[in-house]
């Protein structure tokens, strides 16, 4: 079966599909108003905003399928496309995502566990809502987010008054702040077919709102069946089609969503090496209909971010089961411009290499 792959927004995702999708005998089109997206190192890239009509209608043309690596592609965007050629995900789904309001409501209809939360217009409403939380809560816009942007602390009344005048122009949700014991993600895989996976848990270490490290699996806690049912509960409701990610915070005894990525995520790139099948081959397989390739692992994975700079010695360093990932991006602080994947069969020995590595 061949096909040629249309993917709205070009960064590493889209890059990484690619590089997954070339040994299947996949072709790939990028569209993103960047001209130096990185993709358009592998593959041909569209130049144009996303609302250029005619533009979308000739990336149409060179496709067969049409999917994202970016969640704020906008709405009308896939709704637009999706009358000339099939598109995974949904419109619809893509709507709760970028909202973090609707995707907290979404989760309650299905009763899945959130973080509390309030909508927030107006510096009053704040107020009220931080008293509410106790002065621990952390203000968000509800659109548009990433990697910790958009994000205000608030731990005293005084917070508060930091909060600049312009941020209310954009709508805001105040959740309480969890005392997690760690954030772990369910990487799910369901294609139209209804046939759904699951990789193993990943545990994931964020600094300053950033992801840094993945370690894979997760080392067991009682939780981790209900988190997974969670997961799984709610790409089943969405009958979602290709790769969505849930963000979770385990406490001591309960489990609460953070945030779902309706896309292949940060936190499976350990999945290119350290999984029988990887996150970017499983959403094109699921987009397409494909029977999903298995997700098992052999002992265990670490992913590790590069933000900002690469180590000097990057690639004179010769380690077994080291792998890199460049991205061909133009380095800037708190910007991720690759990752490397370690492997190693037990525990001690993956901490081991990691320590060696940073
Ligand atoms: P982004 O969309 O930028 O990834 P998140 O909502 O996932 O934003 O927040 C980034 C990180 O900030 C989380 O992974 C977590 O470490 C921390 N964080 C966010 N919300 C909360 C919360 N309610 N309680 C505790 N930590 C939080
Ligand atoms: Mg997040």
């Amino acid at each position: 079966m061949s096909a040629v792959i249309g993917i709205l927004g070009g960064g590493q995702l889209a890059r990484m599909m690619a590089l997954a999708g070339y040994p299947l005998g996949f072709e790939f089109v990028f569209f993103d108003p960047e001209p130096t997206a990185c993709a358009g190192q592998v593959g041909e890239l569209m130049t144009a905003e996303y609302h250029n009509e005619l533009a979308l209608e000739e990336f149409c043309q060179k496709v067969d399928v049409v999917t994202l690596d970016f969640e704020n592609v906008p709405v009308e965007t896939l709704r637009f496309v999706q009358k000339k050629k099939p598109v995974f995900p949904s419109p619809e789904v893509l709507e709760i995502a970028q909202d973090r309001l609707m995707e907290k409501q979404f989760c309650h209809s299905v009763g899945v566990p959130t973080t509390q939360f309030e909508p927030i217009n107006s510096l009053s409403e704040l107020k009220f809502a931080a008293k509410k939380f106790d002065y621990d809560a952390i203000l968000k816009t509800r659109r548009m987010g990433y990697d910790g942007k958009g994000q205000y602390r608030i731990s005293a009344p005084t917070d508060i008054n930091q909060i600049p005048d312009e941020l209310f122009a954009q709508d805001l949700i105040l959740e309480k702040r969890i005392a997690f014991n760690r954030e772990v993600s369910v990487i799910v895989a369901r294609n139209g077919l209804g046939d759904i996976t699951t990789w193993p848990l990943c545990e994931n270490k964020h600094k300053e709102g950033i992801l840094t490290t993945t370690i894979v699996p997760a080392k067991h806690s009682e939780l981790d069946e209900l988190t997974v049912a969670c997961a799984k509960k709610m790409a089943e409701t969405l009958k979602y089609v290709g790769v969505m990610v849930v963000e979770f915070f385990q406490t001591g005894d309960e489990v609460f969503v953070n945030e779902m990525a309706p896309r292949v995520h940060n936190s499976g790139h350990w999945s290119i090496e350290g999984a029988d099948t990887s996150q970017f081959e499983n959403h094109l397989r699921a987009g397409l209909n494909l029977p999903l390739g298995s997700t098992e692992m052999d002992g265990m994975a670490a992913m590790l971010n590069w933000i900002g700079a690469f180590p000097d010695h990057i690639l004179s360093i010769n380690t077994p089961k080291l792998y890199w990932h460049v991205y061909g991006k133009e380095p800037r602080p708190g910007r991720k411009i690759g990752h490397s994947t370690l492997l190693a069969p037990t525990a001690q020995e993956l901490h081991d290499k990691i320590v060696n590595l940073v």
